[in-house]
């Protein structure tokens, strides 16, 4: 079932993902060659409690940190650990959410450590860039497969690979709600977008295949192949004005 939000409740989304993505970009400034996944998730924490939210990923059904923190070929759910120290040469995707009254706020960036490869660059800015495609889509009116086809389309003319396993999806009071905004697809189709809605965008795109493995951990998710994958995610709220982007570290708090 989708949820609708009210306007009253999209200004305390706002907030929620204003709060989201200033504890990315915090926690993005702190990626440095040397310093641990579990430092950059403690500087997270403290943003987030200091702002009176909570982390939206801690306990989710049972994850052990504030962040996620995915290194290299690690796609997504990372766990942040002082055994894993950053180095140059590595990107390092971020995925943090904030709850404050009531309301999530999700959002991602893959971030350089040092100096990386062109290559790795390149996978960057082209993840980065199919976001911005997929948001571009995210009008009301459109279908969820509008979305998906658009980043897919994006992607894989530049040859690298849509993961298949996991989605963006619905936010609101729950972290994960209806509907799935696939990163694939087929336009025209899937569930209609209509204004009061708020979803989360997220690609997650590999370097090389769309294969994924999973971790002993029951947690950690990596390419198949071995090569890099990135993340970035916005939650998007649809309006009848086009899309918002609710994780704008910009966007001052509106009272
Ligand atoms: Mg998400």
């Amino acid at each position: 079932m989708i949820i609708m939000k009210t306007s009253r409740e999209l200004s305390l989304m706002r907030e929620a993902g204003r709060i989201s993505a200033r504890a990315l970009e915090i926690a993005g400034k702190a990626v440095e060659p040397g310093v641990t996944t579990y430092e950059i998730d403690e500087i997270a924490r403290k943003y987030i409690a200091s702002e009176g939210a909570t982390p939206s990923f801690l306990n989710y059904q049972g994850f052990p940190a504030n962040s996620c923190i995915s290194v290299n070929n690690v796609i997504i759910h990372g766990i942040p650990s002082k055994n894993e120290k950053l180095k140059s040469g590595d990107i390092v995707s971020i995925d943090i959410g904030a709850k404050l009254n009531g309301f999530h706020g999700d959002n991602a960036y893959t971030f350089a450590c040092g100096d990386i490869s062109a290559e790795a660059q390149r996978l960057l800015t082209v993840t980065k860039e199919s976001l911005y495609e997929g948001i571009k889509a995210a009008v009301a009116g459109n279908r969820t497969g509008d979305i998906g086809s658009a980043v897919q389309r994006y992607v894989e003319a530049r040859n690298y690979s849509v993961v298949r396993e996991f989605v963006g999806h619905g936010v609101g009071a729950d972290m994960h709600e209806d509907p799935s905004i696939p990163n694939y697809g087929t336009a025209g189709r899937g569930a209609r977008l209509l204004p009061g809605m708020v979803i989360a965008i997220e690609p997650m795109i590999n370097a090389g295949s769309a294969g994924i493995r999973h971790m002993p951990d029951g947690w950690t998710i990596t390419t198949r192949d071995g090569k890099l994958s990135a993340h970035f995610e916005h939650t998007v709220a649809i309006t009848p004005d086009g899309p918002v982007i609710l994780t704008d570290p910009s966007r001052e708090v509106q009272r």
